[in-house]
């Protein structure tokens, strides 16, 4: 059996190297580093994957977010709404444009928004609301764009981990991760379920004046070289990144197939351990498992994964400590009991090996060291 990892990059690469070399070999030859033919071949083809009308490429996820929010004019004196128990980045991006993060706690069983506190969080200076969905998982849409329709709020999706996920409305309208909210945000970071060999992101909108404006402050906030409309700044998708996510975007569903089969394999197999708390499958949204966590009973969580460590498993904790409660955010006022949920799950969570390359050796002896784990 090979060494588990957390996630196994080299082995992907392995399966796939003589489409990926050919393709960063096309790039070189080309000498066309930035903005290449690949950057808007990429964004095409990726939106006719997740059905979003348009894709505008950037440096990171991290930009995407703040791109968003710039594009949508929110700044000093506005609010958004967003979640405390998420990667830094969605907290970050909001604070970065001058706006005043305000959090709503999440769903004990999904780790996404909770929509029934949102509508009491609502001021005159919500400006929008930025769901994360979660560990792959979308945060239910349904109820939080109603509220945001209503008040006249326009919504980002952070939706960094869960490209390719599906969402079920109730009229039976089927929408992808990114494609619901008016701007949604993606990362392609390696260990994304669709992640190159180093930084990149997208935005994706339905709305081509959004679309001509997110283009624009990507670029400096220019249309047309050295006419600068609006504030900007630098964020590319380079061309070499590109020309691997084409490859990947292709064999994007294989890749989700496989995460599903190991989360399969992790559910059947763990179902009879009563010391932890299996990840929620919810019917409206199909999990496409950028991560599985799984919820460890409190004190329990750390024994666990030393005793996993012991055994050569890695597993991570995403996240140990909730946005509210980070020194960065002190100044917006927040304490300790102020979001439980987040506060417990922090405690609580542990996310186990999840890849596309899990062998069936390795998920058993994941499986059977947790059930056999003293505790
Ligand atoms: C990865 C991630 C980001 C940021 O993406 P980068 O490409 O690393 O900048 C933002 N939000 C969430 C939820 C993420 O997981």
């Amino acid at each position: 059996m090979n060494p588990i990892q957390m996630v196994d990059l080299k082995s992907q690469y392995l399966r796939i190297k003589p489409e990926v070399d050919a393709a960063i070999q096309h790039v070189l030859d080309s000498t066309a580093f930035i903005q290449g033919s690949s950057v808007r071949e990429f964004e095409e083809q990726l939106g006719q994957y997740s059905g979003s009308k348009y894709v505008v490429s950037c440096g990171n996820g991290t930009d995407a977010l703040l791109v968003a929010l710039m594009a949508l004019g929110v700044g000093p004196g506005d609010e958004v709404i967003t979640v405390p128990f998420t990667f830094v980045a969605s907290v970050e991006a909001i604070a970065l444009v001058g706006a005043k993060p305000v959090f709503v706690d999440v769903c004990e069983d999904t780790f996404t928004m909770d929509p029934s506190l949102l509508e009491s969080a609502i001021t005159p200076k919500t400006k929008a609301i930025l769901p994360v969905h979660l560990y792959g998982q979308c945060a239910d849409m349904e109820p939080i764009l109603d509220i945001a329709k209503r008040h006249n709020i326009k919504v980002i999706e952070d939706a960094c981990q869960a490209v390719g996920t599906e969402y079920s409305f109730a009229d039976g309208t089927v929408k992808q991760a990114g494609t619901m909210g008016d701007i949604g945000c993606l990362s392609f970071f390696p260990s994304k379920n669709l992640g190159c060999y180093g930084d990149g992101g997208a935005m994706m909108t339905q709305n081509v004046d959004w679309a001509a404006k997110l283009r624009a402050i990507c670029k400096h906030g220019s249309i047309e070289k050295y006419h600068h409309v609006c504030l900007g700044l630098n964020s590319r998708l380079d061309a070499l990144q590109a020309a691997v996510l084409q490859v990947k975007l292709h064999h994007l569903d294989e890749f989700i197939a496989n995460r599903k089969a190991a989360a399969r394999f992790y559910f059947e197999a763990l179902k009879n351990v009563d010391w932890i708390e299996l990840p929620d499958n919810k019917e409206n949204t199909v999990h496409t498992f950028h991560q599985f966590t799984i919820k460890v009973k409190e004190g329990k969580r750390d024994v666990l994964r030393q005793y996993l460590t012991a055994k050569a498993i890695p597993s991570m904790i995403y996240y140990p400590i909730p946005a509210h409660l980070q020194p960065a955010y002190k100044y917006l006022n927040y304490k300790e009991t102020d979001f439980p949920v987040s506060e417990r799950l922090c405690n609580e969570v542990l996310s186990l090996p999840m890849h596309t390359e899990l062998s069936e050796n390795q998920l058993q002896y994941i499986c059977e060291t947790i059930v056999n784990c003293p505790l």
